[in-house]
């Protein structure tokens, strides 16, 4: 059953599709159970609803909406029926594996209001494909793409209310999908819980944008073949914290994490990296690290590919997923070669660097006169921003009908 229901994702990126995927997603654990049934949905309204904060006082992921979906899972009786519930603690057994062993993964997407009121998801399919992927690899239950996306459209529609209208806010939603088994053996959970809750934030660039200064780190290593950087596992952040926090301690906003002898340059912080340059062939060309396995594969990152693709490529850029090293990046910088630089995730968009220590070199990185940006960073913002609010009619965008869940009216001041 579970086979059967991950047949037509497999078809779509088979090529990424390795045998230990295979091997990881068929776990004998969750088949033949039932799916998410959206129709099962329950509500429970608050009564209590929550005042709205202002805007300026958003701190991201600290407040959060007045309900939380969730949807609960055992081996024996597959997906149970989906709850929305008012938001609450979860009540855990000490003994529960997600505490010992890390079986959590997550997921980091927005919901955004359009000039007509209407909610819209960003390209949410991606999310939930990446979501079932990081559950496979670590022998939590799968699930269907669709249920949960529907599940999400009725949870924001619930919860519109906290959703800013201004230009810039949105509500980050953050689906969470933990092994919640009591047992201190190491084995596959026999339960497991999967919610999203919802968090209203604002811009992450309130004032415009502020280029940022990268420390590449070498004594540390965020993900190597064979590991699991490809995936949002919760394992693959607390490991972060130190190095950056290093970066940090000697004046530095992020650090750049290089991978091997090489030095090939794979991610900033949490975001995908990208490098604008003269190659060495004198093209212009845009190039980010591929997906070779050590890459979370971004939704901006892949959004901003295909729209350079798709616009840039007329002004003679090339445009390259394929492995650099923070050597080539200084060369091209000596050369005068460098254009630009910037990271790429949901929470910024795009976040533009402007420098780059390496072993005691300063990369000192182009931005527009007078301002903390590049002219490539701005052009994906403007455009990814475009289609996140609706003002640009495109396909990324998912919405359903406003009336979809009869929701209670709060008024907006209370
Ligand atoms: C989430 C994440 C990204 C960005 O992914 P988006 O889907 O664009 O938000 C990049 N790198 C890492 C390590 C991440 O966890």
């Amino acid at each position: 059953m579970l086979a059967r229901r991950l047949r037509p994702a497999a078809g779509r990126w088979a090529s990424q599709w390795s045998s230990a995927h295979r091997y990881y997603s068929s776990q004998p654990s969750s088949s033949g159970t039932p799916d998410i049934d959206v129709s099962k949905l329950t509500v429970e309204t608050t009564s209590a609803p929550k005042p709205l904060l202002d805007a300026k006082d958003l701190i991201f992921g600290r407040n959060f909406t007045d309900h939380m979906l969730s949807v609960e899972w055992t081996a024996k009786d597959g997906w149970l029926a989906p709850r929305i519930t008012p938001y609450q603690n979860l009540a855990l057994d000490p003994a529960t594996c997600v505490l010992h062993y890390a079986f959590t993964c997550f997921e980091g997407m927005k919901a955004y209001k359009d000039a007509n009121d209407r909610i819209r998801l960003f390209r949410p399919d991606r999310n939930m494909r990446r979501l079932n992927r990081s559950a496979a690899r670590i022998a939590l239950p799968t699930f269907s793409t669709d249920a949960l996306t529907s599940l999400m459209s009725k949870f924001v529609e619930l919860e519109r209310r906290f959703i800013p209208s201004q230009k810039g806010y949105s509500l980050y939603l953050r689906p969470t999908l933990i092994g919640t088994q009591k047992t201190l053996g190491v084995g596959p959970p026999g339960s497991a819980l999967l919610y999203v809750i919802a968090s209203p934030v604002g811009p992450y660039y309130p004032t415009g944008f502020k280029a940022v200064t990268l420390e590449a780190t070498e004594h540390a290593v965020r993900a190597w073949p064979g590991g699991v950087g490809d995936r949002k596992l919760g394992a693959n952040y607390a490991p972060c914290i130190v190095p950056q926090i290093d970066a940090m301690r000697r004046g530095f906003q992020q650090n750049l994490w290089l991978f091997g002898e090489e030095g090939y340059v794979t991610e900033v912080g949490t975001m995908n990296m990208f490098v604008a340059w003269v190659n060495e062939d004198g093209v212009k060309e845009l190039i980010t690290a591929p997906l070779d396995g050590t890459i979370l594969e971004g939704v901006t990152r892949e959004s901003v590919l295909e729209l350079a693709r798709e616009r840039l490529s007329k002004d003679g850029w090339a445009v390259s997923e394929r492995k650099f090293t923070i050597g080539e990046v200084k060369k091209a910088a000596d050369e005068g070669r460098l254009l630009e630089a910037f990271g790429a995730g949901t929470a910024a968009v795009v976040s533009p660097v402007k420098g780059i220590t390496w072993r005691g070199h300063d990369i000192k990185i182009p931005l527009l006169p007078g301002k903390e940006t590049g002219p490539l960073a701005q052009k994906f913002w403007d455009w990814m921003c475009a289609i996140q609010y609706g003002d640009e009619e495109h396909e990324w965008r998912y919405f359903k009908p406003r009336d979809i869940l009869v929701a209670p009216r709060y008024s907006r001041t209370c």
